[in-house]
């Protein structure tokens, strides 16, 4: 049904509809071959793929999903991969929370996790 006005309308409109198409694509190419070279041992090059993504979104202004974020150190850019580059902690008190030590830099992450009610939310810090 692609000789339809209507639906080629609705197609045209959806791939003009993400502002910076091109940027986003090439972020995610980065992003992919970054994890990649982690898994082959080239952490250093991974890292400047990282680098450049994070100089696209900071250029561009696009923000980066979360899930991605935390899957990145703050400080050396390098991807964190239990056992590799980084390793977690699970840590109690004073609240349940998640410790990520980078391997190559040695920056800590804390993230905490959700009570047993469930009424706190993951957070950053
Ligand atoms: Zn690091």
């Amino acid at each position: 049904m692609a000789d339809d006005p209507k639906q080629q309308q609705k197609q045209h409109r959806s791939t003009a509809s993400v502002p910076q198409r091109e940027a986003m694509m090439r972020m995610n190419y980065l992003y992919q071959a970054a994890w990649v070279l982690v898994s082959q041992n080239q952490v250093q090059l991974s890292q400047f793929y990282i680098r450049t993504m994070k100089s696209i979104s900071q250029k561009l202004v696009i923000k980066l999903d979360p899930t991605i974020k935390r899957t990145i150190c703050k400080s050396c850019d390098a991807l964190q991969v239990p056992g590799i580059t980084c390793t977690h902690r699970i840590r109690v008190r004073p609240q349940r929370h998640v410790v990520i030590k980078c391997l190559m830099c040695k920056t800590y992450k804390k993230f905490f996790t959700k009570d047993y009610d469930g009424s706190s939310t993951i957070a950053n810090s």
